[in-house]
């Protein structure tokens, strides 16, 4: 019955007579009595009316038989087109008379007919009876009943006028039956759609209300569950996005061929396509995830087709549309967050740079801020020693790789000095490009790293890493590379200033370093060592060597004599040019006796190896922790002191501080 009502034609759904629009604002409550009696048929509702007509002749057939039957053998019912539509025996289609002639003719004149006819039974009259529409009078239908002469009496006219009424009544009692179920059913689909918006507004109040890109996709799959729970959904993101929510995967376009989701996320709209599986119709949906800018994934629902309507398709893509809309927002405000973190950075990064430009700090500062923009469990940052060609692992939170050094071809390190790319791994067990001892030491399975150039060059490397793959988004590996480059200028930066220190605290000519330097040294080092010793050596009558030779050849006696210092000494030895042809040597941890040893053998490669040869005197003074006088100026002094009774005591000689001159 219901299939039937929600057939008929939209003319017959909600119109008043003398109505013309198609649509009728309903009434209240205390009119619907009223109401329902205005309401009529139109002729533009005749050519419908035929199944109405049929039922209402059944209806009129049935309650008739429970009467008993009067002077009229058979009763028929017929459409203004001349149809015959129900009729209780064949009597009267099959009678002599052009019954339909007569039926049109009775519409047209709007007035009562009679003809006579003979069969097998007898002579007989048949009488057409039109059928006014209840409010406008317009004729829809034609009774026509057939009484035998023999039977015919002075009422037989009025009872084939009141069974004529009789249908008629069946008849709008059938009508007014479809106007309430018609009723019901848009009232309960009315009420269904409110039902609806107002889940709708409260799935949209509370997206919007999330900040969270996670929360907002969740949000959908609650929302679903709740409103289609046999539902199975899918979303599947096309940029890579963080969740623990295994209903969310990325969209896989090669693997994926031409499905309909990857159709769905091309064409950017809802796709529907419908297939049988077993004995169910099963509904497919691919549905994108769209904002403003752009199409971020595509939810993918598969439902039995029963259980969805067109509206409930409706109200999916709305819903798709709300979160698109919010996860869009929640992305922004996402990356904006990102932009502000980044500025801090770089800003603290700054900052330290302006307070220190010590290599170590950059790097242990670096190591704790970076891996707490990204999250990571794990960093590493590394330096290639250009004397080694070897990584060395400057910062590190993996206590088993502290101080370890590696190959500069090797590792993740090695691997990106060579490619000079940054690099992501989103499942290293997938990864075959090189082996990680940091992946491999801590567990992690995914990593973001950068090279870092200084001056132009890879020099260093930052390694960040997570147990979990598929950790580090995109966005997290492009930062990186941004950051790296900061990370690269800070580098240079205090690695020119560490240059720039380092030419400030060396002699020009003889590359020995300068005395304030050496006083520094002495004076840091005396501050923890147990003791040591200062060598102060002068090159004998060296004013006769630029006298005789002229003073570039003086400069390059004096730069023979600087050399022979510093490669008769160890390397922990500081030398240094104490001022004009005086070079002196600070010997850390050790006593003057040994620093003698050390002299003696500067004295005699002086001797044998410059050209022109000069010869050299020297005056050694040792301190140690028990020393009261341990001050630099003293040491100097004394050291000093002896020199001077080493050229009192004829030069090319060594003098130990208050002790007897040897040679
Ligand atoms: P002695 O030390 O044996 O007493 O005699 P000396 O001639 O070396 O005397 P002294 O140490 O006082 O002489 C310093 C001379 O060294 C003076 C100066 O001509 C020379 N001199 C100092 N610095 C330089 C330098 O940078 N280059 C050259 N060519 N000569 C220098
Ligand atoms: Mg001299
Ligand atoms: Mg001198």
């Amino acid at each position: 019955m219901l299939e039937h009502l929600r057939s008929l034609p939209t003319s017959l759904k909600l119109r008043s007579a003398g109505d013309s629009t198609s649509f009728t604002v309903l009434p209240s409550h205390d009119d619907h009595a009223l109401w329902m009696q205005k309401m009529d048929i139109t002729p533009f509702d005749f050519s419908y009316l035929s199944s109405l007509l049929g039922q209402a002749f059944t209806d009129w057939t049935n309650q008739k038989d429970s009467v008993p039957s009067g002077p009229i053998a058979a009763y028929s019912v017929w459409n203004t087109e001349g149809e015959c539509i129900g009729e209780d025996s064949g009597q009267i289609t099959d009678s002599d008379i052009n019954v339909r002639s007569m039926v049109l003719e009775c519409a047209e004149k709007e007035q009562t007919l009679s003809r006579r006819g003979i069969s097998k039974h007898g002579e007989y009259l048949l009488i057409a009876e039109p059928l006014f529409s209840r409010i406008n009078k317009d004729i829809f239908a034609v009774f026509v009943a057939l009484v035998f002469e023999s039977h015919r009496s002075e009422t037989s006219e009025a009872v084939v006028r009141s069974e004529a009424l009789h249908y008629h009544t069946c008849f709008y009692r059938r009508f007014e039956y479809i106007f309430m179920t018609d009723l019901l059913h848009s009232h309960e689909q009315t009420a269904r759609e409110e039902h609806r918006r107002s889940i709708l507004f409260q799935i949209v109040q509370r997206m919007h209300d999330k900040m969270d890109v996670g929360a907002i996709l969740d949000e959908v799959f609650v929302s679903m569950d709740y409103l289609y729970p046999s539902t199975h959904i899918m979303l599947y993101m096309s940029q890579d996005q963080r969740s623990f929510n295994p209903r969310i995967k990325p969209l896989l376009i090669q693997e994926r061929g031409e499905d309909i989701c990857v159709r769905s996320f091309m064409e950017g709209r809802l796709i529907v396509s419908r297939s049988d599986e077993l004995d169910k119709r099963i509904i497919e949906v691919g549905l994108p995830l769209k904002g403003k800018q752009g199409i971020y994934g595509v939810f993918h629902i598969e439902m039995n087709e029963e259980l969805m309507e067109d509206s409930d398709l409706q109200l999916i893509a709305m819903m798709a549309d709300t979160a698109g809309t919010a996860f869009e927002n929640a992305k922004l405000h996402e990356q904006s967050h990102m932009l502000i973190q980044e500025l801090r950075v770089i800003n603290d990064l700054t900052q330290r740079l302006n307070k220190s430009l010590q290599l170590m700090e950059i790097y242990q500062f670096s190591e704790q801020e970076f891996k707490n923009i990204f999250q990571a469990d794990f960093c590493c940052i590394l330096q290639l020693n250009d004397s080694t060609n070897r990584f060395e692992v400057m910062a590190t939170n993996v206590k088993e790789i502290r101080q370890r050094t590696y190959p500069m071809d090797s590792g993740i390190a090695g691997y990106m000095y060579q490619t000079e790319e940054p690099l992501i791994i989103s499942d290293y067990t997938q990864f075959d490009k090189v082996t990680s001892s940091f992946m491999e030491l801590t567990g992690a399975m995914s990593l973001i790293a950068a090279p870092i150039r200084v001056d132009g060059q890879v020099k260093s490397a930052i390694l960040l890493a997570h147990v979990r793959e598929h950790f580090f988004s995109y966005e997290n590996y492009r930062l990186l590379q941004m950051l790296s480059i900061h990370l690269g200028l800070a580098l240079t930066n205090a690695t020119l200033h560490a240059e720039v220190r380092r030419l400030a605290n060396l002699d020009m000519l003889t590359g020995l370093y300068v005395r304030h330097y050496l006083d520094n040294i002495i004076h840091e080092r005396q501050a923890h060592d147990y003791c040591g010793s200062l060598v102060v050596v002068d090159i004998d009558q060296f004013k006769q060597v630029n006298d005789t030779f002229g003073h570039q050849t003086g400069d390059q006696v004096l730069k023979q004599v600087s050399d022979i210092v510093t490669s008769s000494v160890r390397p922990e030895d500081i030398c240094a040019r104490w001022g004009g042809e005086e070079l002196a040597i600070y010997m850390p941890q050790i006593g003057i006796q040994q620093a003698l040893v050390y002299a003696e053998r500067i004295r005699t490669r002086v001797e044998a190896e410059t050209r022109p040869s000069v010869t050299v005197s020297s005056g050694i003074a040792e301190w140690n922790w028990m020393d009261e006088k341990v001050s630099v100026e003293s040491l100097f002094y004394r050291a000093d002191m002896a020199l001077y009774s080493a050229k009192n005591g004829g030069r090319n000689r060594i003098v130990i501080e208050e002790q007897e001159g040897i040679r």
